[in-house]
């Protein structure tokens, strides 16, 4: 689905948080959110799932304003991945991931339903704890279930807030790779990530957050060290191999 936003504002209790964001994610996108601890991610993506309401601006979802729609709707369309949970409802891997078909079915799973749990259980490579209890798996192990939940949601929209954040390197990789695949398969996906180069590697599109405002847009050309080091306080070397790109983080230039 594509995504339109504009103008778009949030405060907590009075304190301008999102100013005037103003932001166009096509179908099948991979939008990647960058930018400080505070600078506004998590908040975006709470206002992209209407967990949050902003009072100001609009946010369009193909042709449907996201403040008129059911909350049914929202949660057949837009799967969202919060940042690592912990102390999960003690339930099995299976029924985690069951959960994500909740919007799609009535009381009773029908068979449809189990197949797409079990098809994803299996794409993510969860079939070994399928049937143990997720708080007895590793983070890693548990994100990954958090995401098969999502997917077993079959969105049209994935929103990701820091995924990779408590993975080691080959989870990381994982999720991403995962992750791609659904924007490949025409999901739109918007992740806010804190690494830059896993930014760089897996995004068609990079938005820099600034104290609450998009203070850059565009293709992985915006990653260099003349807009990073305004943004992060920290002088980085970039380098580029064909269509690599490596940041390398030198010092704190501001603190
Ligand atoms: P990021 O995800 O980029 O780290 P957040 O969206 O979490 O940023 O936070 C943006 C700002 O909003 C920060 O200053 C943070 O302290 C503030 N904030 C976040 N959540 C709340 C809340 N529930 N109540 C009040 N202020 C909040």
């Amino acid at each position: 689905m594509k995504i339109n936003i504009e103008g778009l504002e949030f405060s907590y209790n009075g304190k301008p948080t999102l100013k005037n964001m103003n932001l166009k994610v096509n179908r099948g996108e991979f939008l990647s959110i960058i930018g400080p601890n505070g600078s506004g991610k998590t908040t975006f993506l709470k206002c992209m799932n209407r967990i949050l309401s902003p009072k100001e601006g609009s946010i369009f979802i193909d042709k449907y304003d996201l403040n008129r729609l059911q909350r049914e709707d929202i949660a057949k369309h837009i799967g969202y991945i919060p940042q690592a949970e912990r102390g999960a409802f003690p339930t099995t891997v299976f029924d985690t991931v069951l959960m994500g078909r909740k919007p799609h079915m009535k009381w009773i799973p029908r068979s449809n339903d189990l197949k797409i749990v079990s098809e994803v259980i299996e794409t993510l490579g969860l079939n070994d704890f399928s049937m143990k209890n997720i708080n007895e798996l590793s983070g890693g192990q548990r994100q990954k279930v958090i995401i098969a939940r999502a997917l077993a949601q079959q969105p049209r929209v994935l929103l990701l807030d820091e995924p990779t954040s408590s993975l080691d390197l080959k989870h990381q990789l994982e999720v991403l790779d995962i992750t791609r695949e659904q924007a490949d398969n025409d999901v739109t996906v918007i992740m806010s990530v804190h690494d830059l180069n896993l930014a760089a590697r897996y995004s068609d599109k990079i938005i820099m957050m600034k104290d609450g405002e998009i203070f850059l847009g565009g293709g992985t050309e915006i990653l260099t060290p003349e807009n990073i080091e305004p943004v992060y306080g920290v002088s980085v070397d970039v380098r580029r191999e064909s269509d690599q790109i490596w940041i390398l983080p030198r010092k704190v230039t501001c603190k």
